[in-house]
């Protein structure tokens, strides 16, 4: 307030209690934090800091479709707002989703699809801020982060001579814990400087390219069972990461030995020069089976033999990202021999990307019906028991009721909780706060 002296007092809000102090009705909330409310009086000063219980929010993927619907639904200016207003399903679940943020129950984080396919899009500020506000700024790491943890754990299982153990804590994914109280306000930054929609547009078109010549120069001609393409996408990952680390080197090389002095390199030449994704995919393996994690320095022969055992046992075929990612591949392989004409489109390789890294994670993801229906398509008996969690709009009832039960499911010391923290407000259509 422009002229006016800060007053702290004003940092104070409701709801109000009684101060254990003074008694005057001017106890109100200061902080909210982690597991902690701190309360403090307007009136003598009095603090005290109570705990909150622990929360264990369910993680809920959206896909961008569903953050697009979401953005045009509460913006009427914009073209397609009409269509999505016209279907009840939409406001339903928009205030479900923040019914269920607002008691602390679920967190819907955004991840690098959704800032990708927003920055190509029209209107990104508004797609931005309906994205912010389902995750309260809480995103997923890259895609390329959750790959070299499954690859560092298959490699160091394999140095330690045990069974790989994947943990799939969604916190390990996120960039903050998801289970904290919220602050009435979140904070967020403004796009990312390093993402170029061009460079993205790229990345897109040449992912699609090559999933459209496999399906027509190789899945639609052969004749081959599921498990045949399953097995071929799973073990061929290795050689594919290898070959790329190779290229890169070469490429490298090549680039060095073309640098003459007084001459400014290209962009695309200084590019070359760091170290690629597979490459440090590969050092990452290196170094694994040089030191154990106890301690000490494995022999240059232990390490190299360790890397030759882990390599030739195709170890990286069993990283999760790897089998999901076939198991989905594998699916459109059958697709395109039984005659499907069409090759899959370009949101088809988003949601494979998708769908295999963060899986794993979420308790629920909503999607298209394509990427459902492609889940589908596995075989019962090599379909992951997690794909039962994932939604589309053809199953849009049994998500709503899905969110309608982790709502249903408040405990009674939760509500109290939110009762404390936020005001009785914040429990409106709750069924089961009613008459707490
Ligand atoms: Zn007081």
């Amino acid at each position: 307030m422009l002229g006016n002296e800060f007053d702290p007092r004003d940092l104070i809000s409701g709801p109000w209690r009684a101060c254990p102090a003074c008694g005057k009705d001017k106890f109100g909330v200061i902080n909210i934090g982690g597991s902690r409310l701190t309360r403090r009086c307007r009136d003598c000063w009095h603090g005290q800091e109570y705990r909150l219980p622990e929360l264990r929010k369910k993680i809920i993927y959206l896909d961008q479709f569903v953050v697009s619907n979401l953005m045009k639904l509460e913006n009427r200016a914009i073209k397609g707002h009409a269509n999505v207003a016209a279907d009840p399903f939409w406001r339903e679940l928009h205030d479900l989703l923040f019914q269920l943020i607002h008691l602390q129950m679920i967190c819907c984080p955004d991840s690098g699809s959704h800032e990708e396919e927003s920055r190509i899009a029209p209107f990104n500020p508004e797609l931005k801020k309906t994205y912010e506000a389902l995750s309260g700024g809480i995103t997923f790491k890259a895609f390329d982060s959750i790959k070299s943890n499954q690859i560092a754990e298959l490699a160091t299982a394999w140095a330690e001579e045990r069974e790989p153990s994947f943990d799939f804590e969604s916190k390990k994914v996120l960039s903050r814990n998801p289970n904290e109280w919220n602050e009435r306000f979140y904070v967020v930054v403004g796009d990312n400087p390093f993402i170029s929609p061009a460079e993205l547009r790229r990345v897109r078109t040449e992912l699609h390219a090559n999933i459209a010549r496999l399906f027509r120069d190789v899945w639609g001609k052969e004749k081959q069972s599921f498990e045949y393409w399953y097995e071929l996408e799973r073990k061929g990952f290795q050689g594919h990461l290898l070959n790329a680390a190779a290229t890169h080197k070469r490429e490298r090389a090549k680039v060095i030995s073309a640098f003459k002095p007084g001459e400014e390199p290209s962009l695309e030449a200084l590019d070359k020069l760091l170290p690629s994704f597979p490459e440090r995919i590969i050092e990452g393996i290196e170094s694994i089976m040089r030191f154990p994690r106890g301690g000490g320095l494995r022999s240059p022969e232990e390490q190299a033999e360790l890397v030759r055992s882990f390599l030739s046992k195709n170890r990286t075929a069993e990283a999760p990202f790897v089998k999901l990612q076939s198991l989905l591949f594998a699916a459109i392989a059958v697709r395109a021999e039984r005659g499907q004409k069409e090759p899959p489109n370009q949101g088809t390789a988003t949601d494979i990307d998708t769908l295999s890294h963060l899986l794993p994670f979420c308790d629920a993801m909503f999607m298209d019906n394509g990427c459902r229906s492609l889940l589908q398509n596995i075989p019962g008996k090599l379909r992951p028991p997690e794909t039962a969690k994932v939604y589309s709009p053809n199953v849009k009832a049994e998500f709503l009721n899905y969110l309608r039960s982790i709502r249903d499911g408040i405990s009674a010391e939760h509500v109290q909780a939110i009762r404390e923290v936020y005001g009785a407000a914040h429990l409106g259509g709750v069924p089961s706060a009613q008459g707490q």
